[in-house]
């Protein structure tokens, strides 16, 4: 969901930024998947994401996912498939997100709150993380962030960078 639906690290840096005086985390100089590596004070970066009541519920969506979510749902079960670290709060703002931009999602059947992604089995997993490499689904699309082009993560993945991308790829299938 993050960063392949909606956009989370530009507002949780504003966060960061805005709550803490003498550091700055500047997202454009990011190319690392862990974002602690780049603040000075990595317990406030997470419990920030963990505690914020109006941050996830906030996010803007990435371009056109929304669009091509809501046409391939003709097609496909959509699943949401994320992690909300434990967090009452993430998980409360993530399931509030789903239901005002995706309200076709059956948020009693097709939502899933796990770290353990790859537990859940589907004919295409489209995800910007790493472990997506692990996983036997038939296919793997990896929405293309500056943090993960290190070159393993290309193998066996198809790398798209926008959702009209998506389409076209899973069009060719329906
Ligand atoms: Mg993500």
């Amino acid at each position: 969901m993050d960063e392949t639906i909606c956009y989370l690290l530009d507002s949780w840096a504003n966060l960061y930024n805005n709550t803490v005086a003498n550091d700055h985390l500047d997202i454009s100089k990011v190319t690392e998947w862990d974002l602690c590596s780049y603040v000075k004070y990595p317990s406030v970066l997470m419990s920030l994401l963990l505690t914020d009541e109006n941050l996830f519920e906030n996010l803007p969506p990435v371009e056109d996912a929304v669009e091509v979510l809501t046409e391939l749902n003709k097609f496909y079960n959509i699943r949401i498939v994320t992690d909300a670290s434990g967090s009452i709060t993430v998980l409360y703002g993530k399931l509030k997100w789903i239901k005002k931009h995706l309200p076709f999602v059956d948020t009693k059947r097709d939502v899933f709150f796990t770290s353990n992604k790859n537990a859940i089995k589907g004919d295409i997993i489209i995800d910007d993380g790493p472990y997506i490499l692990e996983s036997d689904d038939q296919g793997k699309i990896l929405m293309d962030r500056r943090y993960n082009r290190t070159p393993i993560y290309h193998s066996g993945v198809i790398r798209v960078k926008t959702w009209k991308e998506i389409y076209e790829l899973l069009q060719e299938d329906v």
